[in-house]
């Protein structure tokens, strides 16, 4: 169960059970929660490591449950994939955030925002239309908006994958390939994929100081991705080490808990 403090500071307590989406009476109650606006977007800075500029912001999805409270997206992404309601929470995340980069824009703060496309919605055919007709009706430029793709979400359909990504970037839209180093992708797929930008999944970052094989890994990561032409975002940097590594490293961009949890984009701290 997720904890909400007044800062807008979250924390998940670990408590398994009552997050279990059959405690939660599944997609009925889901449904409920698109529809009476339940279902919020936290927005997690990244940062310009070179400038230590904010570069962006990731959108994460979070339910506020009348009843059990802030329930993390772990619990309820899969339970929404396999009801069939990815397809309007996809819809509902990107058009919050695509609003709240408008926002953003008016205020003079021009923000990337990313938002996470699931398997299931790169794969039913209707990404492309959903993100033309939200950008249209948002009025933001295909540029202020990134696309983050699991790497065994692509992996699941690798050609597809592909057509989607090009399409979408033939548009301007950004695209990233999320949790890179944990879905076995081939480098030929790698090689092919019409995407901007490689983050690192945060298992990769922890433990830098004792584990060397993890230095090295990322270390690898950052070259491979700047070898193809791509920036190359770490995930999940959440000490000073972990920061001062991946400047030497060359890391582009670096997002984590040191930099700033996911927040209500009111609560984001400005530069
Ligand atoms: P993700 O895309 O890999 O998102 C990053 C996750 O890492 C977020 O968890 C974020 O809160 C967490 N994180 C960020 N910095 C740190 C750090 O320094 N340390 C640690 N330990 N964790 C950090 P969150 O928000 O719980 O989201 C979990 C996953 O749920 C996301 O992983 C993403 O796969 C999925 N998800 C979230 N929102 C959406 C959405 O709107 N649509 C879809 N399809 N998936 C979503
Ligand atoms: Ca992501
Ligand atoms: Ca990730
Ligand atoms: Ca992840």
């Amino acid at each position: 169960r997720a904890k909400q403090h007044g800062t807008g500071v979250e924390t998940y307590e670990a408590d398994a059970d009552l997050n279990r989406p059959e405690r939660l009476g599944y997609g009925g109650a889901l449904r409920e929660a698109l529809d009476c606006g339940q279902l919020q977007v936290h927005y997690q800075p990244k940062r310009d490591l070179r400038t230590g500029e904010l570069a962006g912001v990731e959108a994460l999805a979070r339910w506020q449950h009348p009843t059990q409270g802030l329930i993390p997206p772990d619990s309820f992404i899969p339970l929404a994939e396999q009801t069939g309601l990815i397809r309007p929470l996809t819809a509902h995340v990107l058009a919050a955030a695509l609003e709240q980069a408008a926002r953003w824009a008016a205020a003079g703060l021009r923000l990337h925002v990313a938002v996470n496309v699931s398997a299931r919605s790169l794969h039913d055919g209707s990404l492309v239309d959903e993100v033309v007709q939200q950008l249209e009706q948002t009025r933001t430029p295909a540029s202020a908006l990134e696309l983050e793709l699991t790497e065994s979400a692509v992996m699941s359909n690798p050609e597809q994958a592909m057509a989607v990504a090009a399409r979408l970037r033939e548009l301007g839209v950004r695209m990233a390939l999320d949790d890179f180093g944990t879905g076995y992708s081939s480098l030929a797929y790698l090689r092919d994929l019409p995407v901007d930008v490689l983050k690192i999944d945060r298992s990769f970052l922890q433990d830098l100081s004792t584990n060397c094989r993890n230095v090295s890994i990322v270390r690898s990561v950052i070259d491979l991705g700047h070898n193809l032409g791509m920036r190359v975002v770490a995930e999940g940097v959440e000490t000073p080490e972990a920061l001062d590594l991946l400047q030497d490293l060359g890391c582009d961009q670096g997002q984590g808990y040191l930099f700033g949890r996911p927040v209500p984009a009111a609560d984001l701290v400005h530069p």
